[in-house]
This record gives structure tokens, sequence and C-alpha cells, in this order.
């Protein structure tokens, strides 16, 4: 279970991020969470409620997660193609000469709070 992991250091970001940006109370927090990660929303959330306890001004927060599914490109026919298990083989002409070209993000998009 690595999602404990990851909500902590996404709250340690987003308290870096109050700072410099002078907000007192968060309300809103909007990460993106590419599928590579494996990650499950509910223990997600479920991590995320439990631990924003401990940052100052994320106590009334909430968490949105935008998942993007992991999308390869193949580097011999530039086919790109979704994938649901890590093989990474080009459906169009069999080839494994491929990369992955999203699906590993893991960042806050957008953080909403009140000024102080
Ligand atoms: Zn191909």
């Amino acid at each position: 279970m690595h999602e404990g992991a990851i909500v902590h250091s996404l709250l340690d970001i987003a308290q870096e991020i109050k700072e410099k940006e002078n907000l007192k109370e968060i309300s809103r927090i909007k990460i993106v969470v590419g599928k590579f990660h494996q990650i499950v929303e509910e223990v997600m959330m479920t991590q995320y409620n439990f631990m924003k306890l401990e940052y100052t001004g994320f106590e009334n927060s909430e968490l949105l997660m935008q998942m993007v599914d992991v999308k390869a490109k193949c580097n011999d026919c530039n086919h790109e193609f979704a994938i649901d298990e890590p093989i990474f083989l080009c459906p169009k002409c069999e080839s494994m000469n491929t990369d992955i070209v999203s699906g590993k993000e893991l960042l806050i998009e957008t953080m909403e709070g009140t000024q102080t």
C-alpha cells in the first residue's frame, strides 16, 4: 500500500505551495494521477482525509483526483495505444520498441483556498 506515502509527499508539496501563495485555509486540491502508479482512488481518499488533519490549514480541504490512462507510443510505426497491463508491445506492428507517453503523471494541478 503505497498510497499513504504518496499522500504524504503530496501534502508536503501542497504545504510549500500554501506558504508561497500566502494561503490560509485550503478548500480544495486537484491532483492529476497517471494510472501507471496503480493507485486505488478510495484508498487515496481515506489516507488523505486522515493525514490532512496533521497539516495546518488543510483540515477542511477536499481532494479531487483526475486519473490519466497509461498510453505508449511505438517508435517503429508511431502508433499510440492505451495499455492496461505492463506489456509494452505495439498492437499494430508487434514491436517492443515503445515508450510511455502518458500515465506517469503525479502532480498538483490546482489548489484553492482563502488568502491571509
Ligand atoms: Zn508499431
